[in-house]
């Protein structure tokens, strides 16, 4: 369903991952016709420096566009905690899998409590995410609120390109591994844009 003027607007509820990974899903969103507000999880970024860095960068971005920015309170130990049996999972297995769960239902509970119709995430846009479950678990914790999810692979069409191209317009920090403490080992001596 698109926007038809702005008495008319639909609110969707965007799930941003990152800033960077933001630039392409929030504003073609706004362009859509949608009212759209972001919400920054940040519980699965460690260490607390790297979580503000992250943060920061999401504050740019939310005022560069005009629009407001939900954020959790920090609690990185809740995440370690229910994800500490799949410690020893690679990236992009079942640990992660968990990962986009919680931070999906904390948006989806957001989105229900403050009345939006639509819930979407930036999580489609990288290349390094299975674009598939991600979008699974979105239709599922969608539907058992009574949202619509909308249903997006970011990273077609020159998505991702767009994205670092924007993030270098904006001088957005650009991390270089996905975020948790398992990724930071795994990943630091490589570039990565998740
Ligand atoms: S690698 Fe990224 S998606 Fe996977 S569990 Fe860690 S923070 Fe979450």
């Amino acid at each position: 369903m698109k926007a038809t003027g702005p008495e008319t607007k639909e609110k969707v509820l965007l799930h941003l991952c990152c800033a960077p990974d933001g630039t392409v899903p929030w504003p073609d969103l706004l362009a859509e016709g949608y009212a759209v507000e972001g919400f920054f999880y940040g519980n699965n970024i460690h260490p607390e420096e790297e979580f503000r860095r992250r943060l920061d960068a999401a504050r740019i971005l939310a005022s560069s566009l005009g629009c407001p920015l939900h954020v959790l309170s920090y609690d990185p130990q809740s995440w370690i905690e229910t994800t500490r049996g799949l410690a020893r999972e690679p990236e992009g297995g079942a640990r992660c899998l968990l990962c986009f769960r919680l931070q999906l239902e904390a948006a989806g509970d957001l989105a229900g409590s403050l009345g939006f119709s639509l819930l979407a995430t930036t999580l489609t846009i990288s290349p390094h995410k299975d674009v598939t479950a991600v979008n699974a678990v979105g239709r599922e914790v969608a539907a058992r609120r009574g949202l619509v999810w909308l249903d997006r692979i970011w990273r077609k069409g020159g998505g991702f390109v767009r994205s670092v191209a924007e993030s270098r317009r904006l001088a957005l920090y650009r991390q270089k591994y996905c975020g948790c403490l398992y990724s930071l080992r795994g990943d630091e001596d490589r570039e990565k844009k998740p």
